[in-house]
């Protein structure tokens, strides 16, 4: 007799080191690790390492030392992107080999004058789709997107969808000082380290449509996807380091934690113990239906 084994659940949190971990992205890995742990599953940790000049020196190791004081427990080796350009590249030489991506050297200022606003910045308005023009060397590498609507169901969000010429443009893969686009890294990593289900927050479902195209350019399976309501703060900012959210405390893990439940529309009772108590009462008691879909406002008055 044969029997079709279902791979097992596999989740990610995937973490970039330009701030320290915040109210916000504790709770986005809060949510992806119980979603993970409830079935079952694998869940893992990648470190989005592509931009340098933006990142906090010292920041990675931060982020880890926090999920682990916080009880967050990755399975296998932290994966960071910085070590992974040989991968991007291979993708990238299918794409262009099969006729999806296209070099562009279109500068920012000829593209200003010439777009129109889409869901996400600029539409691209597609000059170098049938070649560059003559005279300038360093060039980005652009997607060639459909006028065709990309959409998918989320598990909390609902209906996502987009016409990707229409609200996008030919998007960005690799730029032209070299630097690997995120919506090329992301879906390469996730299809490589077979993560079949992506949590996440809010904030990158603008993007979920453009990595769904790339998915399918690169014949990658589709993961589930789960977008976690967006934290912000009294003014309506998305909680950042830009908007000077403070850095979780891992002296105070058991109430960061505490507080990441409640945010997700989960509360234990105050005196339900310390850390591991916590932990147990949140693996018996998640449900994703009580996570509210919209944003939650933290801090203030
Ligand atoms: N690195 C991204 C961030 O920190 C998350 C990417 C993703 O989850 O797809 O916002």
């Amino acid at each position: 007799m044969t029997t079709t084994a279902t791979p097992p659940y596999c989740g990610r949190f995937a973490p970039s080191p330009s701030g320290l971990l915040h109210a916000g992205s504790l709770t986005t890995a809060v949510g992806s690790y119980l979603e993970a742990r409830c079935r079952n599953g694998i869940w893992r940790v990648r470190i989005e390492d592509l931009d340098p000049p933006r990142e906090i020196p010292g920041a990675s190791r931060a982020i880890l030392a926090t999920l682990e004081a916080c009880g967050l427990y990755w399975d296998g080796e932290v994966v960071y992107q910085s070590r992974r350009h040989g991968l991007y590249r291979e993708a990238l030489e299918r794409l262009i080999a099969e006729g999806h991506a296209y070099a562009c050297n279109c500068s920012r200022r000829e593209i200003a004058l010439a777009a129109r606003a889409g869901v996400d910045g600029m539409v691209y308005p597609g000059f170098c789709r049938s070649g560059m023009r003559a005279g300038r060397e360093a060039h980005a590498w652009r997607l060639r997107v459909p006028e065709q609507e990309i959409a998918c169901v989320d598990r909390l969000q609902g209906d996502c969808r987009q016409q990707l010429a229409r609200d996008v443009g030919d998007f960005v893969l690799l730029r032209a000082d070299g630097c690997w686009a995120y919506q090329l890294a992301v879906v390469v990593d996730d299809a490589e380290q077979g993560i079949n289900d992506i949590v996440r927050g809010s904030d990158l479902l603008v993007s979920t449509p453009r990595q769904l195209w790339l998915q399918h350019c690169l014949a990658y399976a589709r993961p589930g996807y789960c977008h976690l309501p967006l934290m912000v703060n009294a003014a309506g900012e998305k909680l950042s380091k830009q908007t000077l959210a403070p850095a979780i405390s891992r002296d105070a893990a058991r109430d960061e934690l505490w507080r990441a439940l409640s945010r997700l529309g989960h509360e234990p009772a105050a005196d339900v113990g310390g850390l591991d108590e916590l932990w147990a009462w949140a693996f018996a008691n998640w449900r994703l239906a009580q996570v509210p879909a919209g944003p939650v406002v933290i801090g203030g008055a």
